[in-house]
């Protein structure tokens, strides 16, 4: 059997008993594609010829001393500085899909930074969680989990900085930080900037203004707004949208907190839905925009024929199954599509700037916000909608086009100072 169809825990096992702790790939600067051991041969040579790799800095694998978990960093492009994303703490039935989800989000997260106009790269972290759901609620095991991720994100040597993502929680954070600095949203006792969601929502609103400005339909107020998914950023959204005279259909498929939540916005102009987890009809409520807060793959050729909105902007991430069909199919039915990693970005720029310390009304976030910067998310979803329109394509690839130009820039104080760490690790032999 091909190693990548092993599970993660079968895979870890087999490497412990060959004496294998850590093994990476690498593209080189000449384009050619490398990897530390003979077994992973087979692999690279089907990561080329596929289309998701797309010449990815470089993959860091290392297998827990005590668990049978798989510490993964999937550094995409360092061109604009160290590769910054969150470190997910996910199930995956195979080795393939662990790393295959790390590959896509490290570069979705080169995307999202580079629009941002953030000089940082992109990158993303796994680690591959035990299905044992009593050991993953363990707080020990927690510990000791993400302080040996840690210690793995130190041996890095920073080309690859870490921060919070699904899975995993600002305690989690916490142990990581108490292995390594290349870390952000560490909890606020230590000098973090926690919790970003409330940023997030902002960010997603001010796409909504940017969305409906492009189609001439004015303000938010009178719009009628449906939010699937009311956690820590769609209660935000609804908060935000509802102050400016929007009327909101929201739904979750938590039940009690529907009922908590209809208590809460009584007299409000909000209905609040509960929707099994297998129900997606209040996608289809008729509305002025969609606003997906969930979950990812909920726009696709199931659900995009059955849409009754003129605009979707929303945070959830991947929201299109299949990006390139399904921004097709939404243009196809003239709907305007705002992509996620364009109007979610305002986590990852709080975390990214809690490096830089701290100012009230701090002007580099505040301008993300704003209506005029070049690289605010209102500028910048204009931006995209107009060149979508002018190359007569879909917004999910005008934005990627324009994220891809972006993100090839150098910084300009530090070059391409990531894929100089990444060749000296593999110099120094790290695996
Ligand atoms: P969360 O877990 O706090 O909230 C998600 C909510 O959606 C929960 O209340 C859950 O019960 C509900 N839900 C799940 N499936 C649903 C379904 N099918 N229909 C209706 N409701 C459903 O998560 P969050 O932090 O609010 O993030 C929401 C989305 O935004 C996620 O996709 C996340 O990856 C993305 N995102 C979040 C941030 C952030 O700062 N938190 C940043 C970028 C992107």
């Amino acid at each position: 059997m091909q190693f990548t169809q092993m599970t993660t825990s079968a895979l870890a096992q087999s490497l412990k008993a060959q004496g294998i702790k850590r093994f990476y790939v690498m593209t080189l600067e000449n384009g050619e594609v490398i990897g530390s051991h003979p077994f992973l041969s087979e692999w690279i040579e089907s990561l080329k010829s596929g289309h998701d790799f797309e010449a990815h800095e470089g993959l860091f694998f290392e297998i827990s001393d005590q668990y049978d978990v798989i510490h993964g960093a999937f550094v995409h492009r360092t061109c604009r500085g160290q590769a910054q994303g969150g470190t997910r703490f996910w199930q995956y039935p195979t080795f393939q899909d662990f790393a295959l989800d790390g590959i896509r989000l490290s570069k979705g997260m080169t995307h999202k930074n580079a629009l941002a106009g953030l000089w940082w790269g992109g990158g993303k972290g796994v680690i591959s969680r035990p299905a044992d759901q009593t050991l993953i609620q363990n707080q020990a095991f927690r510990k000791e989990i993400f302080a040996e991720y840690g210690r793995f994100i130190s041996s890095l040597q920073g080309c690859y900085i870490t921060a919070e993502d699904v899975g995993t929680n600002t305690d989690d954070m916490g142990f990581i930080f108490s292995e390594t600095r290349f870390i952000t949203c560490i909890p606020p006792k230590v000098g973090g900037s926690g919790n970003p969601s409330s940023a997030t929502a902002m960010g997603v609103v001010k796409g909504m203004q940017a969305g409906l400005a492009h189609l001439q339909l004015g303000s938010l107020s009178g719009k009628k707004v449906v939010v699937q998914g009311v956690g820590n950023v769609g209660k935000v959204i609804v908060d935000l949208v509802l102050a400016q005279g929007a009327h909101v259909i929201a739904s979750d498929i938590s039940e009690s907190k529907c009922q908590a939540l209809r208590d809460e916005y009584q007299g409000k102009s909000i209905t609040f839905k509960y929707t099994p987890i297998d129900d997606f009809s209040i996608l289809y409520e008729p509305c002025d925009i969609l606003c997906p807060a969930a979950t990812g793959a909920v726009l696709n050729e199931k659900t995009i024929p059955l849409l009754n909105t003129k605009l979707v902007c929303g945070a959830a991430n991947n929201q299109l199954k299949n990006p390139k069909q399904d921004g097709q199919l939404l243009a196809d039915r003239q709907i305007t599509y705002l992509p996620d990693f364009l109007v979610n970005r305002m986590g990852i720029v709080n975390c990214c700037n809690e490096q830089y310390g701290y100012v009230d009304q701090d002007p580099s976030f505040l301008r993300h916000l704003s209506d005029e910067w070049e690289y605010s998310v209102y500028q910048t979803s204009l931006n995209v909608l107009k060149r979508a329109q002018d190359d007569q394509t879909h917004p999910h690839l005008a934005a990627v086009a324009l994220a891809d130009e972006r993100s090839r820039l150098l910084h300009p104080i530090w070059g391409h100072r990531g894929i100089a760490i990444i060749h000296t690790l593999k110099s120094k032999n790290w695996a």
